[in-house]
Parts: structure tokens; C-alpha cells; sequence
């Protein structure tokens, strides 16, 4: 019954000009009407003399009165039926046009109100709730990974579900909220509220959570979905109206708070505050800079020392990408990358990263091995793993010396194709590592069944060894099950001799970090290498101190893999 709101809205605000203009259409009416005058008249004479005419037998009554008199009648009801008639034709038509109103204000397939109808909505409720002194509360719900959904169950059962949410969400909300579907798995719904009370927003927003937290059941399949939410309100914490905010800056701050939501990791909500307009407008400065800096070559690769702990010896170079931007500096990929991924430029950035590092790597010795970061969203391109090879042989860089390094969260998008693509990579000889193993969520199960060639134990675990005393049971642990699934393991993030210690009593293992310097630039490399002996294509070799850090510097040349 909820649909019919579409309507009451429209109606409200809209008086249909057509049909008020064919309301006050009143010919047919008129003529009914006027003929009536008439027979009043002429009837006045014509009756007596025909009544006389009957009851005498002998005066005859005058035949052309007696003949506007009938046509009088014909009239009056002819002009009645049509007045008639068309009053009918009216109400149907305004019944149409309701209909046309509802189905124009609605969204088809859940019977929630449509976008357009959401900014009359909230004023109306805006209005409403102002005349009581209450507040109202603007929430934006977008599903998080909805599109997996319609992926992976097809878009049938996407459906089903949008229609089971928005009556779980309605049949939660208060009597006069307004619920709406904004396209695709974005939904809002507007609420009043005693301003100064937002805590009963929370309320209802939890409970919303919770609800949404039982899985979805249907004939085939149970489907487990989260959401975030973004909330505005048109009053401040201590109950203070903002007379200048209307239906559409609602939205928009909503629609902030939202993505704030969706960047701290999705299923939570967030209250707008100002300063995530500021962070917004930033990030905007951000896309664009990064899209004109992708044009410019403002994107770098730089590179990481890869050592292996026994011998000392440098074995290979992670390639971590930097943005040099003439505006702010040297930027960091945990910046940039996220921004890449989701304004669709990241693979473009990483084939354009990887053709600078396939030409610096070339110059190395063969025995050096390149590392390349590979974000999830690339994984996601069925012909990815061609696309690699094709570059490879484009740059006539050895597969054998590539290795990439993907995440575990790559592993929750499509297990099926990330296999294929690492076998087909593997079988052309590049090397497949897990990246910040340890904070995500693969099972014994995936790293048994996936064919990795290494692990990479996070930062985060590695730093435990710094403090002397502590057990550093969470990276033995690691390294126990390396050694039990026969897997090679690197540590990220070695930063002190102590760590360095603890890891060499674990046994063989590469490590990396700032314990053999910082990320260095392609000259910086080169430089490095050509002191080490290193750089086949230099003859001066006679620097040989200059290598990595002094504690390593002895063994660097020994190489062993
Ligand atoms: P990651 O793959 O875990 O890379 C290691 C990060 O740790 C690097 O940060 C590195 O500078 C930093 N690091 C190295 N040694 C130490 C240490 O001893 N202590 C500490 N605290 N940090 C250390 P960076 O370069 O900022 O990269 C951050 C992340 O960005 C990388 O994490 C990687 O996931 C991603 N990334 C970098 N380059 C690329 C790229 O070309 N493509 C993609 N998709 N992601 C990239
Ligand atoms: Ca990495
Ligand atoms: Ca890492």
C-alpha cells in the first residue's frame, strides 16, 4: 500500500491542468441547461393549450410550439447523456493519469518511491516534521558487493533480493518515512524524528544492521549481503535547524557520509561531518591529478632490495610504484593505488609502471628477480595473464625473472579464474607470490590448492621480533607452515638488525626492508648495482662498499638464490 505514496505526492504539489480544463468543459452541460430554460418557456404556453387541447377535443394546439417543445426534451437529454458521458470519460481518465503518476514516481520493481519522487518526498516530510518541531534524518544505503551477487547468481535472484531488502527495511521503518530506490543497490529512506534526539536513529539504523545481518533465503540459493549507510540529518546534535539545507544538499551529504562508509571498509554508517566534504574535494584534486599525472609519466617505478637471509645476498628488487607529482611531492601508492582502482586506471598505471621496470630490470644481471604488486581489480580481467606474457616478450624480459605478488583478498573474487591464470603464468615461468600473508582470510584449503611459488609474511607479523623479550610465535608459526606446505617465505618490513636475527635463526628466508634502505629510484639502482658488479652493461665495477648496507655489502655478490 506503501507504493500509493508516489501518488499522494504528486497530486499534492501537481493539479493536472488537462483534466481541470476538461472539468470546466461545460458545453454539453450548457445546452442541457439552456434547453431547459427553454421548455420552462416555451412549455409555459405550449403545456396549457395542449393539456386543453386533449381535455376539449376541439382547439387544436399549435403544431410549431408543439414541435419545440419535443425538440427541447430531445435536447435536454441529449445534452444530459453527453455531460453524462463525459464526466465519466474524466473520471478515467484521472484515474489513468494517477496511475501513470504512481508508476512515474515509483520504482517497478520493489514499489519504493524513484528518485526523482525521493526530493518532493523529504520536503514534504521535511515540511511536515518542521510544522511539529521535529527533525528528519536522510539515509543512503548502498549494498556492498551487490554486483557479485548478480555475478555470481545471475540477475534474477539480484532482483529477489532487492525485493526481500526493501521489505525487511520497510516493514522496520516508522509510518511516515519514505523509502526509495535510487538505481541499481542504492536505496534511501527518509525519517522524522524529535531533533536533538539522533540517538534514535542510530537505534533504528542498528537494529537496520542487524536485520540485514540474517541471510537472505530463497528457493535455490541463501544469499548473505551487507550494506553501508550514510546519514544526514536536517538538524544538528544539539536539536538547532539548518534553515539553508534543502532535499538535494541532503542527498549530497548523505551521499559523503556514504562513501566515507564505503572507504572505512564497508557494512558500517557514518553521520556526515564537514570535514569529509574537505577530504572529498581532496580526493577529487587527487583524481584528476592522477589522470593528467598517468598522461604526463608522472608515475615511477621504485625498488626494493630483495636479500636473502643466509648469505646476505641481494637476490632481487620489489617494484614499488611512486607518483611524482610537480603539486605535492612523492606520493605514496597507498594514496594513489585505491584512487586508481576505483576511477578504472589501475591496470593502465601497472602496464605503464611495468614497461619502465621490464626496461630497468633489463639492465640488471640476470640472476636479479623483479617483483610486481598486482591489485585485485586486475585479476579480475580474464585476459590478464595474456596480457603479462604479451608485455613480457614485448619487453623481452625473461619470465623467469618476474615475479608477481598478489594479495589474499584476491582470492575472495573468483578463485576459479585466479587459478587459471596462475597455472597458465606459471607454466610460461613466472613466479607467483602471496602477498601480506596474514591479514586477510585464505584457508590451509587455498594456499594447498593454489599454486604459489612463495609467501610473504606481513609487515605487521615481522615487526614482533623487534621487541628482544617477546615470543614471536605469530611468524613461526607462519614459518612452520611454509615449510609444511613446501613453500619459500620472504619477510616484509625488516627494519633492525634484531629482527634480522630472529629470522636467520628460522632458517632460509628472503627478507626486505628498511634495514637495507629505503625504496630507491631506477639511477639510484643502477648505481648500486653497477658498485656490486652487478650491472653486466657498466665496466666500472670497482665500488664494491657502496653496496646496500654495510652489514651486507660483503656477501652481496655471492648470490645465492
Ligand atoms: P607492500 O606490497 O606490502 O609493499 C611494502 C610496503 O612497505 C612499501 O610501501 C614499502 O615502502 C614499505 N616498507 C618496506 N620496508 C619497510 C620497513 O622496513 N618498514 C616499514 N614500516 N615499511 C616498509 P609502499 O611503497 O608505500 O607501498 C604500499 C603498498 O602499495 C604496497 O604494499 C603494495 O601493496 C602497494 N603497491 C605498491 N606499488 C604498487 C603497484 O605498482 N601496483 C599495485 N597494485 N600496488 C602497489
Ligand atoms: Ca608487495
Ligand atoms: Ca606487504
Amino acid at each position: 500500500m506503501r507504493h500509493l505514496h508516489g501518488a499522494q505526492i504528486l497530486t499534492d504539489h501537481e493539479p493536472d491542468i488537462r483534466l481541470e480544463t476538461a472539468d470546466r468543459d461545460i458545453i454539453a452541460l450548457g445546452i442541457a441547461i439552456a434547453a431547459i430554460i427553454l421548455l420552462v418557456g416555451t412549455g409555459g404556453s405550449v403545456l396549457p393549450q395542449a393539456v386543453g387541447a386533449l381535455l376539449s377535443h376541439n382547439s387544436k394546439p399549435d403544431m410549431l410550439l408543439v414541435n419545440a417543445l419535443l425538440l427541447n426534451i430531445a435536447l435536454i437529454i441529449f445534452g444530459w447523456r453527453r455531460y453524462r458521458e463525459l464526466t465519466r470519460e474524466i473520471g478515467e481518465r484521472r484515474k489513468a493519469e494517477q496511475r501513470a503518476q504512481v508508476l512515474a514516481a515509483t520504482d517497478p520493481l520493489t514499489q519504493c518511491l524513484n528518485r526523482r519522487s525521493m526530493v518532493a518526498a523529504t520536503e514534504d516530510l521535511r515540511a511536515r516534521a518542521a510544522a511539529r518541531g521535529d527533525a528528519i534524518a536522510y539515509c543512503m544505503v548502498d549494498l556492498d558487493n551487490f554486483k557479485q551477487i548478480n555475478d555470481m547468481h545471475g540477475h534474477t535472484t539480484g532482483d529477489a533480493v532487492l525485493v526481500m531488502l526493501c521489505d525487511r527495511v520497510r516493514a522496520m521503518l516508522p509510518n511516515d518515512a519514505r523509502l526509495a530506490r535510487l538505481g541499481g543497490d542504492e536505496f534511501a529512506f527518509v525519517i522524522a524524528y524529535p531533533a536533538g534526539n539522533a540517538e534514535r536513529v542510530d537505534d533504528l539504523v542498528i537494529r537496520l544492521f542487524e536485520r540485514m545481518a540474517q541471510p537472505f533465503q530463497l528457493p535455490e540459493v541463501t544469499i548473505e549481503l551487507t550494506m553501508s549507510i550514510g546519514i544526514v540529518a536536517d538538524h544538528d546534535a544539539t536539536g538547532n535547524v539548518d534553515a539553508s539545507i534543502d532535499a538535494a544538499s541532503l542527498m549530497h551529504r548523505a551521499d559523503m557520509a556514504l562513501y566515507h562508509a564505503k572507504k572505512q571498509g564497508r557494512n558500517r554508517y557514518f553521520w556526515f561531518e564537514t570535514g569529509m566534504e574537505h577530504e572529498l574535494k581532496f580526493r577529487n584534486q587527487l583524481e584528476v591529478g592522477i589522470r593528467q599525472g598517468l598522461t604526463k609519466g608522472e608515475f615511477v617505478p621504485f625498488y626494493e632490495q630483495q636479500i636473502d637471509v643466509q648469505s646476505g645476498a641481494l637476490v632481487g628488487f620489489e617494484m614499488l610504484a611512486r607518483w611524482r607529482s610537480p603539486k605535492l611531492g612523492l606520493i605514496s601508492p597507498e594514496i594513489f593505488v585505491p584512487i586508481a582502482e576505483e576511477i578504472g586506471l589501475i591496470t593502465e598505471m601497472s602496464e605503464k609502471l611495468m614497461e619502465l621496470a621490464f626496461a630497468d630490470a633489463r639492465e640488471w644481471d640476470d640472476s636479479l628477480t623483479l617483483s610486481i604488486n598486482i591489485s585485485p581489480m586486475q585479476l579480475r580481467d580474464p585476459w590478464f595473464a595474456q596480457r603479462l606474457l604479451k608485455r613480457l616478450v614485448e619487453a623481452n624480459f625473461p619470465p623467469q625473472r618476474l615475479e608477481i605478488e598478489i594479495t589474499e583478498s584476491c582470492l575472495h573474487d573468483n578463485i576459479g579464474l585466479v587459478r587459471s591464470m596462475i597455472t597458465s603464468l606459471r607454466n610460461q615461468g613466472v613466479q607467483i607470490s602471496l602477498d601480506d600473508f596474514g591479514t586477510g582470510y585464505s584457508s590451509l584449503e587455498q594456499l594447498r590448492s593454489l599454486p604459489f611459488d612463495r609467501i610473504k609474511i606481513d609487515r605487521s607479523f615481522v615487526a614482533e621480533l623487534r621487541e628482544p623479550g617477546r615470543k614471536s610465535t605469530l611468524v613461526e608459526a607462519i614459518v612452520a607452515l611454509g615449510r609444511g606446505l613446501d613453500l619459500p617465505l620472504t619477510a616484509e618490513g625488516v627494519e633492525d638488525e634484531e629482527t634480522l636475527k630472529a629470522l636467520k635463526a628460522m632458517g632460509r628466508l628472503k627478507a626486505q626492508g628498511y634495514l637495507y634502505g629505503q625504496p630507491e629510484d631506477a639511477e639510484a639502482v643502477r648505481k648500486r648495482l653497477k658498485a656490486a658488479g652487478l650491472l653486466p652493461g657498466a665496466t666500472d665495477t670497482t665500488l664494491p662498499t657502496e653496496v646496500a648496507q654495510p652489514a651486507h655489502s660483503a656477501q652481496a655478490r655471492s648470490r645465492s638464490a
